[in-house]
């Protein structure tokens, strides 16, 4: 047996970097050896949540202006906040090959037994194998989602419709599963091939000729795709989430990927004045930029729902849109019953405080896991881009603990589709329809079934984190 050494390699995007991060602390406090590759900018968070876990950090340059990024510009969300930020994603993606160089240089120099490295690294493989490493691939999502995009892209389901409204089946899943074209992908639909098409393509190839795939999910919540997913997909994976639960003390769960923009003492005080249950949660994850006619459709349903919130506004979208919100709507909303959180809010400790009833999420996968082992509450779910809209399937048709608020449209930038009466109705059906207490309960049961996997001895995460570092030490 050998002392293991792993390089983990996130993407430059909190939804990557900050599972990633949780999954170096838990190899560690396995007695791995762990060091993450990352960029200046993001540098300061991995060493500041690094203290005290003895994890390495090494980092390499991003070629924001060769790549005609404006300097310090090194990751998704802050492309997307660029004025013409969705046109430029795939040029972010191109910057990202300029890193091959430097993680070969890091492989050479250490000569680590493993590279876990992110799916949007499809390169990561063909290096790691100059070194004979074996590279193991972090895609960050639901093993729900990896089925049915698999399945999607092999199948094509979605050319045999008359219309972009018409429902159609995801072939050969464990459950019968619709979508409408608009939900899918532009990458996935293939009418037209471009750099971000072939990119994906990319993806794919290297999932094949890795080692191995990550999950960061675990097994009772979706069994039958884990099952899926390796007897009928026939991929390797290891099933070792939630990582986030490996964060136990107070600091580790204020403090996720960013400082909070609220003090966290604050917010609890906020919180602890509130009955149990009584408070709906809104944040819609690291990069989602939300128009502001669609803010002021929030801001609507919230205050006709009647309930108490936290809604956190990320800081573009509050630089042009506060003073769309409606007329009043803030001074109403502080008297009475509303916590707005502009840029970075403590989502752990929202989520686990008794005060939190349900949540609100753009079904980022964090997000989710998030909601289920953290909080175990219902959700309203309103995916916007990425996978989101196969999360939400997972949550409301094959979990049933979430509400859809209706969305339609996948889309980077969110306008208004989405109006104030449906989102008051999700709202309402979330924390007092006749449903809720069922909803409670099954996601209640599915928060202890996650602890269970990753802190019991026999539990499935645990279990399959032994194996892999066994199989890795051999
Ligand atoms: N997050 C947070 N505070 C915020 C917004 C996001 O801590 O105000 C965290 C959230 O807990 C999650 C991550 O950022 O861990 C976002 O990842 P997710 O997959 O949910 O969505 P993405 O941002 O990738 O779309």
């Amino acid at each position: 047996m050998v002392h293991l050494h792993v390089f983990f390699f996130p993407m430059m995007a909190h939804g990557h970097m900050i599972p990633i991060l949780d999954m170096a602390k838990l190899f560690s406090s396995r007695g791995v050896k762990a060091t993450i590759i990352t960029t200046p900018v993001h540098a300061p968070m991995f060493i500041q949540a690094s203290l005290g876990n003895e994890i390495e950090i090494e980092v390499i340059k991003f070629p924001s202006l060769e790549a005609g990024f404006p300097e310090g510009c090194e990751s998704l969300d802050q492309v997307l906040d660029l004025d013409d930020g969705h046109l430029q994603l795939s040029n972010f993606f191109k910057a990202t090959i300029m890193l091959q160089e430097s993680l070969e240089h890091l492989l050479e120099k250490f000569r680590p037994n493993c590279l876990v490295a992110d799916m949007f690294f499809p390169w990561a493989t063909d290096i790691a194998a100059k070194f004979d490493i074996p590279r193991l691939i972090f895609h960050g999502t639901s093993c729900f989602a990896l089925c049915s995009s698999e399945n999607m892209r092999s199948y094509k389901p979605f050319k045999n419709v008359y219309s972009d409204f018409e429902p159609f089946l995801i072939p050969d899943l464990p459950h019968q599963i619709k979508l409408i074209k608009t939900q899918v992908p532009e990458y996935d639909l293939d009418e037209i091939e471009n750099d971000f098409t072939k990119f994906t393509d990319l993806i794919r190839e290297s999932e094949k000729k890795s080692y191995g795939v990550i999950v960061n999910s675990f097994y009772d919540l979706e069994p039958d795709y884990v099952e899926y997913y390796r007897k009928n997909l026939g991929r390797k994976s290891w099933h070792i989430g939630p990582l986030l639960l490996c964060n136990r003390a107070a600091e580790e769960k204020a403090q996720r990927g960013k400082k909070p923009s609220i003090d966290k003492h604050d917010c609890l005080k906020w919180l602890n004045s509130k009955p149990p249950k009584s408070v709906i949660y809104l944040c819609f994850g690291s990069m989602c930029n939300i128009s502001s006619s669609q803010l002021h459709e929030i801001a609507k349903g919230l205050e006709g729902s009647g309930q108490q919130f936290i809604w956190v506004i990320r800081k573009s979208e509050e630089r042009t849109n506060q003073e769309l919100l409606p007329e009043g709507f803030e001074e109403r909303m502080k008297k009475k019953r509303g916590l707005i959180i502009r840029g970075w809010a403590p989502h752990m400790l929202i989520l686990e405080h008794k005060a939190i009833g349900a949540f609100v999420t753009h079904c980022g996968w964090n997000s989710i896991l998030e909601g289920i082992s953290v909080g175990g509450v219902p959700m309203v779910t309103w995916p916007m881009f990425a996978e989101q809209f196969l999360n939400e399937k997972l949550v409301t048709e094959v979990l049933r603990i979430g509400v859809s608020v209706g969305a339609k449209k996948w889309s980077i930038v969110v306008s208004d589709d989405v109006k104030s009466e449906a989102i008051e109705k999700a709202i309402r059906d979330v924390m007092i329809g006749e449903e809720v207490v069922e909803m409670r309960n099954r996601a209640m049961a599915l928060k202890e079934k996650a602890r269970k996997a990753v802190e019991e001895e026999g539990g499935s995460s645990y279990y399959d984190l032994c194996a892999l570092i066994q199989e890795l030490s051999a």
